[in-house]
């Protein structure tokens, strides 16, 4: 039984949810308001949003930075894991999305933590690299348009400091890269990436099976 991952059985999910994710109300009424949507799947899981907490306090973090925000879920959790002095350099395309998030960044108390740029992905990590900023997150969180993918992986290596961390969002995505007949665009992007990740010297790796899969690399 503990050779592989338990199947998450909607009961099983309700006790994992009531042991493992405590919520403020803001955080409760933001996972409420972006299910709503009709983006609303994109949000990542609580218990995603909680393990990410552990991390971001397991490696000491300071600098963070997300690409892709959508409502700020996960931009919230972990600037509230993060020290009174850490940041999150917060990137994202949509006007819509973010000003959902900026509220509840607010009504958190967490927005001072949090510089949002809304611009293409690749345009601000040019940017972030080109001021310097090389070598020096010590997170990095990567949850956006799945073409952009691999460039925000390498862009993301690049800024990540020696020993800190890239996470990467729906790299299982829902089950559809583990079925050859699948041949979406989007499938074989992400099918692509973990292939290559698999055997990227540049990092040490683990997909983890919570959400819709994230994989975790540490920057050797
Ligand atoms: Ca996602």
């Amino acid at each position: 039984m503990s050779a592989r991952t338990l199947t998450m059985t909607d009961q099983l999910h309700q006790y994992l949810l009531s042991v493992s994710a405590p919520m403020t109300e803001p955080m409760q009424r933001l996972r409420e308001e972006t299910a709503e949507m009709t983006s609303g799947g994109m949000q990542i899981s609580a218990e995603q949003g909680q393990f990410m907490k552990v991390l971001i306090k397991l490696i000491g973090a300071k600098k963070c930075l997300e690409i892709g925000v959508f409502t700020g879920y996960s931009s919230l959790c972990v600037a509230q894991a993060l020290p009174e002095e850490g940041h999150i350099y917060a990137l994202d395309v949509s006007e819509e999305f973010t000003s959902v998030a900026r509220r509840y960044w607010e009504e958190a108390g967490v927005a001072h933590k949090i510089t949002l740029t809304l611009a293409p992905g690749t345009e601000t990590l040019e940017k972030l690299l080109s001021e310097g900023h090389a070598g020096t997150f010590d997170f990095v969180f990567i949850d956006a348009d799945k073409h952009g993918y691999d460039s925000y992986y390498e862009a993301g290596l690049k800024l990540a400091r020696p020993g800190g961390l890239i996470g990467i969002d729906n790299t299982l995505w829902s089950g559809r890269v583990a079925d050859p007949d699948d041949q979406d665009e989007q499938t074989r992007i992400i099918r692509l990436l973990n292939a290559k990740i698999h055997e990227d010297a540049r990092v040490d790796a683990a997909v983890v099976p919570i959400g819709d899969g994230l994989t975790l690399c540490v920057k050797k």
